[in-house]
This record gives C-alpha cells, structure tokens and sequence, in this order.
C-alpha cells in the first residue's frame, strides 16, 4: 500500500476528476497542488472549494511543475506532451493518472479487477459483465471509466468479491503498475488520435490492460490487432489468451453455434466440446456488435469462475444504458433512432450497418478522424444526410468523394438548437419504412455538454415532431 502522507502531490487540472483526487489525496495526508491553466469563474468557484481544506490551487499557469513536487496526478484532458509532464520527466517525477492511484491505494484484501477496454463497447459490456456476476451472487460494481471514480471504491467501506473495470486508453497510458485478474480490448479502430499522437501509440496504451494478467486475455477473433496486443503483453504463468467470435468458436474461445452463446474456453467437462451459455435473443438487443460485447463480458465472467447458468440470467437481465441505438419514436413511419454516444467512425459503422434505408445525422468534433471509409460502408444505405457541428466538412468532402448521389443538407451551425433543425430536415428527407439516425461519429462538445445532451436534444425534437410542435431556434 502506497503512503502519501507528507508527500508532495501536484494534480493536472481541476473538474469532475481532479477535484475529487485533490480531496482523496489530502484525505491521505499528501501537500497538494492543483494546478490548472484557465482562471475562470468556473475555476475559481472550485479552488474556493478546495482551498479551505489546505489545498493549493494555482491557477493560470499549467505548465510549470510547483517546486518540490513528488508525485504527479494527471486528469484525463491533459496530453501526454503537456509540457507539465515534460517538466515531470525531466525531474524524474512519476506522472499517475486516477486509475494508478486507486490501484497503488487499494487494500491488501481487495477484490480483483475484470478490465475492460476498447474503442467502443466498454460502457454495455462492463454493465453485462457486472449483470452476469451479480446474477452469480457476488458482490460487485460496474465502476472506472463509466462513471464511478474507482479511487471511491477503493477508499470506501463497502466490500466487494470482484470489480468490473471499464478503462479508458487516457487512464491506461497513466496507469503502469495495473494487474488485472483478467482484461478484454473489444476493438480498436482510430480514435483520439489528436490526444495519443498516432494509431501505434493509441493501440499500445490499450494493450496495457493485459500488461501482468494472471487468468485471461480476452481478445476479438475479427480484430486481428487485439491479439497482437496480447502476444505483445507480459503475463503471468498460465494466463491464457481465449478469443471471442461471431462464428463457430475454436479451442479457447467463445462464439455463437446455431443462435447459441457457446464456450469453449472454459469447459469444465472434459468430455464436453463446447459449453452452452444463453441464446442470442438473450442479448438485448441482439445487434452483431452487442453480441460480441455479451460474449466479452461473458469470457471475462467465466476467466472469474462463473457458471455458465449466471451468464444466461445476467443477459437477460441486463439493459442497455440511454443513447446507444436508443429507438425514440416513429413518426409518420419513420424510426427516429438515437445513437449519441457514436462519437467515433467506428461506433457509427455499426449502428449504420443495422439499417436498410437511412437518414443520417451527423457531425461534431471529429478528433482527427477522416470519414472515408464509413462513407464509402454506408453509402448504398443512405437516404440522405443532415450535417451540423464544427467539423461538418471533413463528412461533407468525404460524402462529394463516395456517395455524390446522396442528397446532403449542411445547416451551417454550431448551436444547440441545430439538433432540432436537423430533425426537420431530415424529416422531409425520410420516406415511410426509413430509420433517421443520429449517430454523429463525432464527439458532441462543440455542440453540447455531452453526448447526453446532444441526445437528449435530439429526443426532445422528435417529440415536438411527433406532436407537430415547431419550437423557436
Ligand atoms: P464505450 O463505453 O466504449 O464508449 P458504449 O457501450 O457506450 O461504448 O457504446 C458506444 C457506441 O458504440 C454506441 O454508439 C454503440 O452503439 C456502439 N457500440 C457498442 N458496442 C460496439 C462494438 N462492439 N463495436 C462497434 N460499436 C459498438
């Protein structure tokens, strides 16, 4: 167990992370410094906030490390070429971020991780994963990156058998001595690119969560670059490499056989080729891509000891958290479908892969991303396409470039009340049978808080659509 007391700890940036490692890390006895570089209102209210309880906050310069400096905290935002963490190098500080601490911090009997990563499906397996151990009556939490602060959990007093960890690649790149019991990547398609620097340096930071797995690597049979993260991966002795497949499943690996979850990874009868878990309509909803996220969840789950009979019963009794495929109404027989949480090129894919004919919202931060490929994989499927957001004209070029046909309405706006606009257009768009997504393959903070808001915005404009209300914009 680490002992900060007495330890000078900086933390990079203030916000939902900082603020809440600040108090953890005083709580400990540590000499704390939050520095961040914007001084606004929002800032200051936080600092007031902090102050009082010993701790330093410097705002307006987040660049220079404060004298003396033992230990560096990092929030998710700043980039690992800050040049805080250049300064922290060069003065052999250690940088952590939020997951290292909690990991450094946990207790001497504390329960062992099932780690999750991946371009997209974290959030819905790390759930299913929490489902299916519940469903196997052991104490535990879908925490980390989904929302829950894992220092929270690990300095909190109630007892768990085991966690189910979703982790970001921000909190895997600071987090060098994590050693899950086991650890999934689900994917791994091009994502903050502009954060990591390149594709290599993005998938590395992934690979890490294998890095001294004791009991599996979980890895995607179509996704080739997972299992290379893995044989790149130090282990420990007898940590096995089990595979998950939408297809006929190999020794080691789990896959569907005749619209059967079935395993063959961890089949405890010898005599038995392929365990059977649950049936692809236990998987809600029963999408290829959530398919292969419940048979993740379902690897990790057994990696843990988990009979096949929980696997069934946790499926079933999961549900899948708001704005990811989220039907929100039909209106003139048109599907109005919410898919906020596709901020990347990769999560839009799938869910533009699930329908025939399709009005297609999109736009927002593209964070580096180009859109050929997606505009090139769903051009035979769209109907139209309404643009909004900041980077709406790297999708315009790519759509001129593959799908010339497709008629494409550009709002020219950045403002919250484009989302309803967008549903207007893209009402007059759609024919009766057509599905309008919104699954924008771009983060939504030019426009919105979150991806929930820009949802919720999205659903609020179709219920007005539905009730033939026009709001003001
Ligand atoms: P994350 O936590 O990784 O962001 P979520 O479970 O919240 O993942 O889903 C994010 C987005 O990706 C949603 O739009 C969802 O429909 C889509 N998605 C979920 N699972 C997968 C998958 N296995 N492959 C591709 N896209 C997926």
């Amino acid at each position: 167990v680490t002992d900060l007391a007495g330890r000078r700890v900086t933390v990079a940036g203030l916000g939902v992370s900082g603020v809440p490692a600040a108090r953890a890390l005083r709580g400990l006895g540590a000499e704390v410094t939050v520095v961040n570089g914007s001084d606004g209102e929002p800032q200051r209210a936080q600092a007031a906030e902090l102050e009082p309880l010993g701790i330093t906050v410097r705002l307006g310069d987040g660049d220079t490390l404060p004298e003396g400096t033992e230990l560096v905290v990092t929030t998710p935002g700043w980039k690992p070429t800050s040049p805080l963490f250049l300064a922290a190098a060069e003065a052999g500080v250690p940088v952590w971020g939020d997951v290292e601490l909690a990991w450094r911090l946990r207790g001497v009997d504390a329960p062992p991780w099932l780690a999750v990563t991946g371009t997209n499906g974290k959030t819905t397996t790390v759930r299913m994963l929490a489902c299916i151990l519940e469903a196997a009556g052991l104490r535990t939490a879908a925490v980390g990156n989904i929302g829950v602060s894992l220092l929270d959990i690990v300095l909190g007093d109630e007892p768990y058998d085991v966690l189910a960890v979703e982790l970001s690649s921000y909190q895997l790149h600071w987090a060098p001595s994590l050693r899950a019991h086991s650890g999934a990547v689900l994917n791994l398609a091009p994502d903050h690119l502009d954060w990591h620097g390149s594709m290599a340096a993005y998938a590395a930071d992934k690979g890490r969560i294998y890095e001294g797995n004791q009991v599996a690597c979980v890895y995607n049979v179509a996704d080739p670059a997972t299992e290379d993260l893995v044989r790149a991966a130090d282990v420990e002795e007898g940590c096995r490499a089990i595979g998950f497949t939408l297809g006929t499943p190999g020794p080691s690996q789990l896959g569907v056989v005749e619209n059967i979850l079935v395993d063959r990874a961890f089949v405890a009868n010898r005599q038995k080729q392929a365990q059977e878990l649950a049936e692809v309509s236990d998987v809600n909803p029963p999408a290829p891509h959530n398919i292969a996220n419940a048979l993740a969840a379902a690897a990790l789950a057994r990696a843990y000891g988990v009979p096949p009979a929980a696997v069934r019963d946790g499926l079933r009794a999961f549900r899948p958290d708001p704005h990811r495929v989220e039907h929100v109404a039909d209106v003139g027989g048109v599907a109005y479908v919410d898919d906020s949480k596709a901020t990347n090129t990769h999560a839009a894919e799938a869910s533009l892969g699930a329908y025939e004919h399709i009005v297609w919202i999109a736009g927002g931060l593209a964070k580096g991303a180009t859109f050929d490929e997606l505009v090139v994989s769903a051009a035979k499927r769209l109907r139209g396409v309404v643009l909004i957001g900041a980077d709406r004209a790297l999708i315009r070029e790519a759509l001129a470039r593959h799908a010339a046909d497709v008629p494409v309405v550009d709002l020219e706006r950045t403002d919250t009340g484009a989302m309803a606009a967008a549903v207007r257009e893209a009402a007059r768009l759609a024919r009766p049978g057509d599905t309008v997504l919104m699954a924008p393959a771009c983060a939504s903070m030019d426009m919105f808080v979150n991806y929930n808001k820009r949802g919720d915005a999205f659903a609020a404009a179709v219920h007005d659509l539905a009730s033939g209300r026009v709001p003001d914009d």
